[in-house]
């Protein structure tokens, strides 16, 4: 038949809207990539990348998506792992998506015959991680929009099969409330989920039995539902390690701990972001506490010339290294000694497999500088490393270990063992050389920034951002080793070989101080800034009452900082009331001098009450000197609508505070525990009452 003009522009129009609608995200979706100057451009992983997951997944053959929300790496990491396990248990074609890598206006569109997991961590007070943000927002949205013109209706999404996982912290009052709202969310859209939505508790110490315990019913009705047989599970390798013997690890071109390609290239350029750390010179450091066997460290970090800015009560990140001790042990154990400055290349051998880091490398760089080496261990890892013992007694001790909960949990949690402590244990006199170092790669999850709350004041020392750190060291009772904290442990001793220590660390963890290439020389530290909503009122003259015991006063420094130089300035500032505790008043009292040099700024607006634990018989904590200056508070509270801030501890002291609070509002106001709890809430609600909790 002939096509008559009019079908022409109609099918014209029909070619121009197919390719636009198959490309979205390809050509002309704004790309929203955060990694500007990352790894994953240097290895062009992300360039030209799609926002489609429909055509990604087609494009790449997989019929189950799993995304994760992560702040910490937490849930990618299970993520990957419920990837694997669908592929090697089911013969799902899986892969794994990182939530802020792609758009969801076409859900709508997404196959009766595909799954989608939601693999979800809930961040603060209930809040989203950042890469989770727009997602969450827009599918809870009153005014969403479907790529097919649909809206929010109970049959927008009734093709979508779903599986849900949250990673929650009990002790937050808002537990695990991503996943609860985002399948809330999905299942009004009229989304079938699969399984029951899995919540892991970090407060309680359970999230990967939780984890463990929720995927084996899940799995069970996802293949009856969809019709899966399940298989014998074979370990296949994600990644191909390629050594180069023909390259030098000294080659320009070799990555050795350089975050990307403009680190590689040795000039550094912002913007600086969780991707891509500035590293900042550390201007000074040094102890805080007056006693021998703990340690807190002060330091002042310039950010100067790097475009990095931050308010009063941000966070900055670190980005540590780890340390030589655990990093020898790692490859001795793994028998890669020898070869641990041998040329690696990394591939993933799935298109859509990430690569963690950039590569080509070496392992001891890989090992050093990316990988989460100390960090506890899972059941599941250890039961796949078994088929890769080096003997029978070996491999039957690890897949006891893998299976026995018990006696997992006797052997390895309760004695805080890292993942080459655990192969040592189980046998120390072979090498592990059977175990492939891409499985090393797929479940150790890649290191991770900490965060530290700022403890200076913008207003004050605009381009000098200082922390506050208190030295992880952790003596397990009845284990024969201590358990040092990755970063505070590089930061302290970044601190001694500033004063002048040339071996620094006493424990022998032997840190590479000068960084890769010795870029780090100098005493510099790979940073970056978060930006938080932990704020001083903009009204300086509102009252404010702080809770900060211990090195939850850290953000509390830069608030009474800024205040104080508001008030020399000729502001007028309103009550300053900090409750302060440590254990003892002569030996880790953080920044006694400077509250007295602050309160001659302040005058009586600041009230420092302290309470030290272990000065007397009776322990006091602040809690106790909260309900003691009850009415104080309330009048604060309640006549001048004063801000209320706790920082800290969150699994015991800040959920005191909280319950503390609402009896003083009861007792004063003559009201019920009750109502007295709801007015904490509605003050939490309304930003009256903030937390910064850890
Ligand atoms: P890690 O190596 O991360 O160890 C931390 C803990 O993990 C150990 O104590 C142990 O309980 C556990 N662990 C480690 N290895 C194992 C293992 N193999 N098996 C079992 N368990 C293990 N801290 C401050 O001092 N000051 C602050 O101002 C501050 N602000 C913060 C603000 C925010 C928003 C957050 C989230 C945290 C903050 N922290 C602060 C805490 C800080 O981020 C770090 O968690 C802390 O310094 C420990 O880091 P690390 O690398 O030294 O220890």
């Amino acid at each position: 038949a002939q096509l008559d003009t009019l079908d022409l522009i109609v099918l014209g129009c029909l070619l121009v809207g197919t390719v636009a609608y198959f490309t979205k995200g390809t050509y002309w979706a704004v790309p929203k990539d955060p990694y500007a100057g990352s790894y994953s451009l240097a290895n062009g992983h992300k360039a030209g990348k799609t926002r489609n997951i429909l055509e990604k997944m087609d494009e790449s053959d997989k019929n189950t998506v799993i995304f994760y929300g992560s702040q910490t790496g937490t849930a990618e990491d299970y993520a990957a792992r419920l990837a694997k396990e669908g592929s090697s248990r089911f013969g799902l074609k899986t892969m794994t998506a990182d939530l802020e890598d792609y758009d969801y206006e076409n859900l709508d569109t997404f196959p009766a015959d595909k799954i989608a997991f939601f693999v979800l961590a809930t961040y603060g007070e209930g809040e989203p991680t950042d890469n989770a943000v727009d997602f969450y927002e827009f599918i809870r949205a009153e005014d969403t929009t479907f790529s097919n013109g649909g809206g929010i209706d109970e049959k927008a999404l009734e093709n979508l099969n779903f599986v849900a996982f949250g990673l929650g912290n009990n002790t937050y009052e808002h537990y695990n409330s991503m996943v609860r709202r985002v399948n809330e969310a999905l299942l009004k859209l009229g989304a079938t989920r699969i399984g029951q939505p899995g919540e892991g508790d970090d407060g309680a110490g359970t999230m990967e039995e939780d984890f463990l315990a929720w995927k084996e019913p899940m799995w069970t009705q996802l293949s009856e539902k969809m019709g899966l047989e399940e298989r014998e599970a074979v370990y296949e390798p994600i990644f191909a390690i390629t050594e180069k013997p023909e390259m030098k690890a000294d080659a320009d071109e070799v990555y050795l701990g350089e975050p990307n390609k403009n680190h590689l290239e040795g000039k550094q350029k912002g913007p600086f972001n969780s991707h891509n750390p500035y590293i900042a010179p550390i201007v000074e450091s040094r102890e805080v506490f007056t006693v021998r066997d703990r340690n807190c460290l002060h330091m002042e970090i310039d950010v100067q010339g790097s475009n990095l800015t931050y308010e009063t009560g941000d966070h900055i990140a670190v980005w540590p290294t780890n340390a030589g001790r655990e990093v020898d042990r790692f490859v001795n154990i793994l028998g890669l000694a020898d070869k641990r400055h041998t040329v690696i290349s990394v591939k993933g051998l799935d298109p859509t497999a990430r690569v963690p880091f950039p590569t080509p490398t070496t392992f001891d760089a890989a090992i050093r500088y990316h990988m989460e080496i100390c960090g506890p261990v899972s059941r599941q890892f250890i039961a796949s490393l078994a088929p890769f013992a080096p003997n029978d007694t070996a491999k039957a001790e690890m897949t006891r270990l893998g299976n026995d909960k018990d006696y997992f949990s006797e052997k390895v949690s309760q004695q805080y063992l890292n993942i080459a402590q655990v192969l040592e244990k189980v046998d120390a006199q072979s090498k592990w050389t059977n175990v492939p170092f891409s499985i090393m790669i797929e479940e150790i999850k890649k290191i991770q920034p900490r965060y530290y709350s700022i403890s200076s004041s913008s207003l004050v020392q605009k381009n000098q951002i200082s922390i506050t750190a208190v030295v992880e060291t952790i003596r397990v009772p009845g284990a024969d080793h201590i358990v040092k904290g990755v970063t505070t442990n590089y930061l302290l001793a970044l601190k001694q070989k500033q004063h002048g220590d040339e071996h620094p660390d006493p424990h022998g963890l032997t840190y590479a101080i000068t960084g890769p290439r010795n870029k780090y020389n100098g005493f510099h530290v790979p940073v970056h800034v978060r930006h938080s909503n932990f704020k001083l009122p903009s009204d300086p003259s509102k009252p404010i009452i702080m809770v900060g015991p211990g090195s939850g006063v850290a953000p509390f420094r830069g608030f009474v900082q800024e205040r104080a130089a508001q008030a020399k300035a000729g502001q007028q500032v309103g009550q300053t009331i900090l409750f302060y505790g440590c254990r003892r008043s002569t030996e880790d009292y953080l920044y006694k001098d400077e509250w007295e040099s602050m309160k001659r700024d302040l005058g009586e607006s600041f009230v420092l009450i302290t309470a030290f634990s272990r000065d007397s018989s009776k322990k006091v904590y602040v809690q106790q000197r909260l309900e003691e200056n009850g009415e104080l508070v309330n009048k604060l509270l309640q006549e001048q609508k004063a801000n209320f801030y706790v920082c800290g501890d969150a699994a015991n002291m800040a959920r005191e505070v909280n319950t503390k609070l609402a009896k003083i509002i009861s007792e004063q106001r003559g009201i019920s525990v009750e109502k007295g709890e709801d007015i904490v809430k509605a003050m939490r609600s309304s930003n009256q009452y903030q937390e910064d909790v850890w």
